[in-house]
C-alpha cells in the first residue's frame, strides 16, 4: 500500500513556516536552525578551517539522483551541513586568502529574514518596504562615494560583473542611441587598464562586443593605468572614429589594490569631447568593487588622526583617500557588499550619478503585461534580471547601519594596520620582497627567495631585464613551491592560509610573475596572526632547502 497524498501534503506542511502565530511551530522552526548551527559548531577546531580537509568527488556527484520518499527535515539539515566540512573560515585570522570577508551577524540576518519572506526587487508590488531598503541602501551609498543622493540611483544586481555590464550598456546606449533595438551595428570598444579585472572581458563578450575590442592600456609598476598612454589610446581611438562603450577606471585592483587616477581620466575623456566635438559623452565607470569602503576617509582628519592609527597606517589611509574622493566623478560606480563592506554573497550595487540613465535601459511597458500594475518602483523595468532577492540590499543596509562611518574606518584601518605590520615584517627579512608596496590596502604582495638571492636587486632586475629570464622563471617555480607547502600545512589546519597569484603582473619583456598573497580581512586578526605568516615561510624555505 502506498501512503495517500494526503498523508505526504500533511508530512510536508511540517516542513515550511506556518502561515500564522504558531508558538509550536515557530519553535520547531527556530529549533532545526539552531541545531543545524550546532552541527556546524561541531566542526569547529582552532584550525581554520570546518571539519576536516575532503577530497572532492564529483564522479560520486554525477551519480546523485532524486530519490522517491522525502526525507526529514532533521534528515536533510544534517546532510546540507556536512557540505561545509573542509570550508575555510574566512573570519579566522590565519586565514588570509582573497578578498573574501566573513558576514556580520546582521548581515546574515539580512539574508536571513527575506529567503524566509521571500521579498522579489522586481517591482515594489512584490517587495514593498524591501524596496525601500534598496532605495536606502543605494542612497546611503551615493552619499558616502560623493554622488548627489537626489539625483543619483542605482540597483543591486548579480555581482560586481554585473555592475560592469550595466555600465557597459549604459555606455553603449550612450554611444549608440537605440542599440538596444536595433543591435551592434559597429564596433565600440571597451577601454581599462591591463590590471583591470577579466569580469571586463566577460562584459565584452555578454554584451556582443567582442573581447578584442577590450583595450588595455598599460599600467605603471604601482598598478594604475598609464595616464599619459591613456590620453594616447583614448585620442588615437576618436580619431579614428572608434565609438567608445565605456571607460574604466579600477579603483582597487583584485590582486594589488591599485588605484586608477579617476580625476585624470574623467579629466582626459572631458577634453576629447571638447575638442573633437564628439555627440555623446563616452561613459566612465568606476570598478570600485573593492575601493569603495575606504571614501569613509573622504572627511578623516589625517592630521589629527582621532582613531589613533600608527604612522604608517595614517600614511597608507591618506594614501588610498587621495584617489578614493574622487569616485563621485564617474558617471557610475560599482561595490560589491560582499567584498569590503562584510556581508554575504550575493551584495553588488551598481550606482549611476544621474539616475535618468537607468531609463536608458528600461523595456517598453507593453513588454511586460505580468507586474506592475499597481506600486510605483518597478526596477523590473530596467534591470537585467526579472526575479531579484532582497537579501543583497538588506545586508548591505544591515552593516552601513551597524558601522555607521566610525566603525568602518575603525575596520579597514585596522586591516590596513596588520597588512602593515606585516609589510614592516617582510621588508625586514632579507629573503622576502614585498611588490606592492605602493598600494596601500588589506592586500600583501609578495615573493620569497632562496638564500643566496640578493633580494635588493633582483625584483628589479628580473622584472625588467630580459637577461633575468630565467632566474625570474625559477623563482616563480621557488615561490609556487613555498605556496605548496604551506598550503599543504594549511589544510592541515597547520600555519596560515595565504594564496598564490600566478601573474600579480608581466615583466618588461613578457613573462608573468608569481607572487604570494596575503589578504587580510578578518576583523580579529592581530600582531601574532601576522607574525604567523613569517613562521609559515620560514618553515617552507627550510623544507625547500633540505629538498622538498
Ligand atoms: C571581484 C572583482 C570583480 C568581480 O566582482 P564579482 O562580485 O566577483 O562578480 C570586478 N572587478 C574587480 C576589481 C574585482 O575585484
Amino acid at each position: 500500500m502506498s501512503t495517500s497524498y494526503k498523508d505526504l501534503v500533511s508530512q510536508l506542511r511540517s516542513a515550511f513556516p506556518a502561515p500564522v502565530s504558531d508558538r509550536l511551530h515557530d519553535a520547531y522552526f527556530v529549533f532545526s536552525c539552531l541545531r543545524a548551527l550546532d552541527q556546524v559548531d561541531a566542526l569547529k577546531s582552532a584550525a581554520p578551517m570546518l571539519g576536516t580537509p575532503v577530497t572532492l568527488d564529483y564522479d560520486a556527484a554525477r551519480r546523485r539522483r532524486v530519490g522517491e520518499h522525502p526525507m526529514t527535515l532533521e534528515a536533510v539539515t544534517s546532510e546540507l551541513v556536512q557540505y561545509l566540512s573542509g570550508m575555510f573560515i574566512w573570519g579566522h585570522p590565519r586565514a588570509q586568502i582573497n578578498v573574501v570577508p566573513p558576514p556580520t551577524i546582521p548581515s546574515i540576518i539580512g539574508g536571513l529574514l527575506p529567503s524566509i519572506y521571500n521579498p522579489n526587487l522586481v517591482s515594489d508590488e512584490s517587495s514593498r518596504q524591501v524596496s525601500i531598503a534598496e532605495v536606502e541602501a543605494i542612497a546611503m551609498t551615493a552619499g558616502l562615494v560623493g554622488y548627489d543622493p537626489a539625483v543619483a540611483d542605482g540597483v543591486f544586481t548579480f555581482g560586481g560583473t554585473g555592475t560592469l555590464m550595466y555600465a557597459g550598456k549604459i555606455g553603449l546606449e550612450k554611444a549608440m542611441p537605440g542599440v538596444r533595438e536595433s543591435g551592434l551595428r559597429e564596433p565600440a570598444v571597451l577601454v581599462c587598464s591591463d590590471r583591470a579585472h577579466y569580469a571586463n572581458l566577460t562584459v565584452a563578450n555578454w554584451l556582443g562586443l567582442g573581447e578584442a575590442q577590450v583595450v588595455k592600456v598599460p599600467s605603471t609598476d604601482d598598478n594604475e593605468i598609464r595616464i599619459d598612454a591613456y590620453t594616447r589610446e583614448l585620442t588615437s581611438l576618436v580619431d579614428a572614429g572608434a565609438r567608445i562603450a565605456c571607460i574604466v577606471a579600477t579603483m582597487g585592483t583584485t590582486d594589488a589594490f591599485g588605484l586608477d587616477d579617476l580625476a585624470a581620466m574623467v579629466r582626459v575623456r572631458d577634453e576629447l569631447v571638447q575638442s573633437r566635438g564628439l555627440d555623446y559623452v563616452p561613459h566612465v565607470h568606476a570598478d570600485a568593487v573593492i575601493g569603495w569602503a575606504w571614501s569613509v576617509f573622504n572627511d578623516y582628519d589625517f592630521d589629527g588622526n582621532p582613531l589613533g592609527f600608527r604612522h604608517r597606517t595614517v600614511r597608507a589611509l591618506a594614501g588610498t583617500a587621495r584617489r578614493i574622493r574622487h569616485l563621485g566623478l564617474a558617471d557610475s560606480l560599482g561595490v560589491d557588499y560582499h567584498k569590503t563592506g562584510f556581508t554575504p554573497y550575493i551584495s553588488s550595487a551598481v550606482l549611476v550619478k544621474d539616475g535618468r540613465d537607468l531609463t536608458r535601459l528600461a523595456r517598453r511597458e507593453e513588454d511586460t503585461p505580468y507586474i506592475f500594475q499597481s506600486g510605483e518602483r518597478h526596477p523590473g523595468r530596467y534591470t537585467i534580471e526579472t526575479s531579484r532577492a532582497g537579501s543583497g540590499p538588506l545586508a548591505a543596509l544591515a552593516n552601513l547601519r551597524l558601522f555607521g562611518r566610525q566603525g568602518l574606518q575603525a575596520l579597514l584601518g585596522h586591516l590596513v594596520a596588520m597588512a602593515e605590520e606585516l609589510r614592516e615584517q617582510l621588508e625586514g627579512h632579507p629573503s622576502t620582497t614585498v611588490l606592492n608596496g605602493d598600494n596601500f590596502g588589506p592586500v600583501t604582495l609578495f615573493r620569497v627567495y632562496p638564500d643566496d638571492v640578493d633580494t635588493f636587486a633582483m625584483p628589479e632586475q628580473e622584472r625588467r631585464d630580459p637577461a633575468y629570464r630565467e632566474r625570474l622563471l625559477a623563482h616563480n617555480a621557488y615561490n609556487r613551491r613555498v605556496f605548496e607547502l604551506i598550503q599543504a600545512d594549511a589544510l592541515q589546519g597547520v600555519g596560515v592560509v595565504i594564496s598564490l597569484t600566478d601573474c600579480y603582473r608581466e615583466s618588461e619583456y613578457g613573462e608573468p610573475i608569481v607572487a604570494l598573497k596575503s589578504y587580510i580581512l578578518s576583523p580579529f586578526s592581530d600582531e601574532a596572526q601576522v607574525h604567523a605568516v613569517l613562521d609559515s615561510i620560514a618553515k617552507a624555505r627550510r623544507a625547500i632547502a633540505a629538498g622538498a
